[in-house]
């Protein structure tokens, strides 16, 4: 009997050890499920957090800010700032203009969302880049062209006519043709431009409408990415030359000379200048941007 009640006790005792181990393990995984959990929400909330900043267009602001800042402030010799054709992209690639937002979310091209994202990827390769639409378009003034009455921001508005007043007292009469152009009508212009070379929507991601596709893109930018949505880039005429044969004229001869002298005082810059790499359409010598004589001078 003693030894069954000793061997009982000692049954029980083992059962107590493995009852306690049990919950040791059990409280250990428990542990480990809240550690990791833990562990997890750490990581997605810092993940998130580098995320974060892609709403930047106040920080782009901050970016040109400073950019403007540092090229008045530190710069000792004043004079004409000198640009090559890229250094005119990447200058102005880096601005973000008063009464304007950068494009974030890319517009609507078409009925299909895989065609819009093949066409962004080809006008993406050859350099284009969602630019930025103007903020209040209550602020812009009209101003005369070819084509009737259309809107500028109202610095480069003013600057146009000064830039005019300066070429007509050289004899040279230059006029505009194009200036502010919404998103919705650059997508007309676009579309257009897509059924003008016969580009097949339904066959564009299989990489057979390419050509044309190209064609298109080597004068048209898709929605949301035409500086003229800034309401800062001009399209300038020359009476007496044709649109596309700009780079001919007496205008432009007097506006190139001495590294763009005179367009730069005013503010204005070559928007598509001809010694440049992947720039989005060919080189547009009769497209200019304002972007404020301040910027131009050292
Ligand atoms: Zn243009």
């Amino acid at each position: 009997m003693s030894v069954d009640i000793k061997a009982e006790t000692s049954s029980s005792s083992k059962n107590q050890k493995k009852s306690v181990k049990r919950r040791l393990l059990t409280v250990t995984a428990l542990l480990l499920c809240v550690l990791t959990a833990v562990a997890s929400y750490i990581f997605i909330v810092s993940s998130n957090t580098v995320k974060a900043p892609d709403t930047g267009s106040e920080e782009l602001v901050a970016i040109d800010e400073t950019t403007a800042e540092e090229q008045l402030t530190t710069t000792v010799e004043t004079g004409p700032r000198q640009f090559t054709d890229n250094e005119f992209k990447i200058f102005f690639n880096n601005l973000l203009q008063s009464n304007t937002e950068r494009v974030v979310n890319p517009p609507k091209i078409t009925d299909d969302i895989l065609a819009d994202e093949y066409i962004r990827k080809v006008a993406e390769d050859r350099g284009y880049r969602l630019r930025s639409v103007v903020n209040d378009t209550q602020l812009l003034l009209q101003v005369d062209t070819e084509l009737g009455a259309a809107s500028a921001q109202p610095r480069a508005a003013d600057a146009w006519v000064q830039l005019e007043a300066s070429l007509s007292r050289e004899g040279i009469d230059m006029r505009l043709t194009s200036v502010y152009r919404s998103v919705s009508e650059q997508l007309d212009v676009f579309l257009n431009q897509l059924a003008f070379e016969g580009v097949n929507i339904a066959q564009i991601t299989n990489g057979s409408q390419d050509d044309k596709l190209e064609k298109v893109l080597a004068t048209s930018a898709p929605p949301g990415y035409s500086k003229h949505h800034s309401g800062y880039g001009f399209d300038f005429f020359c009476p007496g030359f044709e649109f596309r044969n700009f780079k001919n004229s007496t205008c432009h001869e007097f506006l190139v000379a001495d590294n763009y002298q005179a367009a730069k005082d005013y503010g204005f810059i070559p928007s598509y200048p001809s010694e440049t790499d992947l720039q989005g359409p060919d080189p547009e010598a009769w497209e200019y941007i304002w972007v404020g004589s301040e910027r131009l001078i050292n």
